[in-house]
């Protein structure tokens, strides 16, 4: 390792950008069309075709597609959707923006997806949905949970969010299983657009009403003004759309790269004493590596771990809060600690280590060395 890199602050995430982005950012700048043109729907068949879905509509970030997508499931007022704690606030805030409420289950202690058998105990009689989460790029158990939707009549959002790239074990790519589900391209993410979303949808018609709501409830045929529903402004511009387009290009590439790097880690990291580290693939499921979450021993201060690693230059991070610890849920819906423990033990331990595709083998050497260290 050179000085040069010792001293460099390693950042949590880094998007990966190059000529071919600015190629096509100052193209999409020349042609003077930069909403509602052309790279919209060049974007949607592009990522369409990358993931094996047909109907693809690109809006303005992973939360709006969440938006989108439960109201496309025909949520209403005073809906139940079975959803897991240990996520971005996003999958469950969406229910709030429709009065619905999300009944939270327990999570699985190897995959952090929520867990089928604590998903079908969570179901009661105002539940609708299931909004399982693919927490860090590992598949949700989608084949037990659509056995479960089956069975209860119960609609299905997945947020695929941070699993661009991941595949089920029956073989199909995650997000594209004919559910409804969303992805997100905010710079961390595994394609990025500066802000950014898409969701995938099962039919022609439900694209056709996602794709009216995203632009203020307008149809596509219709005169400026006629507007036959309710709509939002969930618009990605052409500018985001050229960038997406330029970074599916390079998508396989820094997928294989968050790939090295996570192998990287695990050799690094594999032989510290009581740190836990994601689970490895099994039964055909396919992690797509989104981030690197670490689960620390038990008995160590997280905040003092996080404190010392900045000192050293190196970026982290206590990532996943348990959802419904947070002020907002526990004044809302008065959840108390104790209810998940499985989530709230997991989210209690976890840290998020410097994880993007540029990461070099010195750089990781060197996150793992400190933590290491720190650890002992
Ligand atoms: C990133 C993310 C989203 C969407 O976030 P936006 O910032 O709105 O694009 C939703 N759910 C999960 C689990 C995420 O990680």
């Amino acid at each position: 390792m050179s000085a040069a890199e010792g001293e460099e602050r390693i950042p949590l995430a880094r998007p990966v950008t190059g000529e071919r982005e600015e190629q096509m950012l100052i193209e999409t700048l020349h042609s003077g069309l930069l909403s509602l043109g052309p790279r919209v729907p060049e974007f949607e068949g592009a990522l369409g075709r990358w993931l094996g879905a047909e109907h693809v509509s690109a809006v303005s970030s992973g939360t709006a597609a969440l938006h989108l997508a439960i109201r496309a499931a025909g949520i209403e007022a005073g809906d139940e959707v079975v959803t897991s704690p240990f996520s971005f606030v996003a999958s469950a805030n969406c229910l709030l923006y429709e009065n619905a409420r999300p009944a939270f289950c327990d999570i699985d202690p190897r995959t952090l997806n929520i867990d089928p058998e604590a998903a079908a105990a969570a179901v009661g009689a105002s539940t609708t949905g299931l909004l399982p989460v693919h927490i860090f790029g590992y598949p949700a158990a989608m084949p037990a949970l659509e056995r479960l939707a089956a069975d209860r009549g119960l609609w299905i959002v997945e947020d695929a969010c941070e699993a661009l790239g991941a595949v089920h074990g029956d073989g199909k790519a995650v997000g594209a299983r004919g559910n409804l589900a969303t992805f997100g391209f905010y710079p961390n993410k595994q394609l990025a657009t500066g802000e950014g979303g898409a969701l995938v949808s099962p039919s022609a018609e439900a694209k056709g009403r996602i794709d009216s709501e995203r632009n203020q409830g307008r149809a596509p045929d219709m005169g400026w003004l006629d507007h036959d529903r309710l709509g939002f402004n969930y618009r990605l511009s052409d500018l985001a759309c050229a960038l997406g387009l330029a970074q599916l290009e390079r998508l396989d590439r820094m997928l294989a790269d968050r790939e090295r790097v996570a192998g990287l880690y695990g050799e690094a990291l594999g032989g510290v004493e009581g740190l836990d580290l994601p689970c490895p693939d099994e039964g055909g499921d396919r992690r797509s590596w989104f981030v690197y979450v670490v689960q620390l021993p038990r008995n160590t201060d997280r905040d003092a771990t996080i404190r010392a690693l900045r000192e050293r230059g190196i970026d982290s991070k206590p990532y996943l809060p348990a959802i419904h610890l947070m002020s907002f849920y526990r004044r809302r819906f008065g959840h108390r600690p104790g209810e998940f423990p499985v989530c709230e033990d997991v989210a209690a331990r976890s840290l998020a280590l410097p994880f993007h595709p540029g990461l070099t083998e010195g750089q990781v050497g060197r996150v793992s060395a400190e933590l290491a260290e720190l650890l002992h």
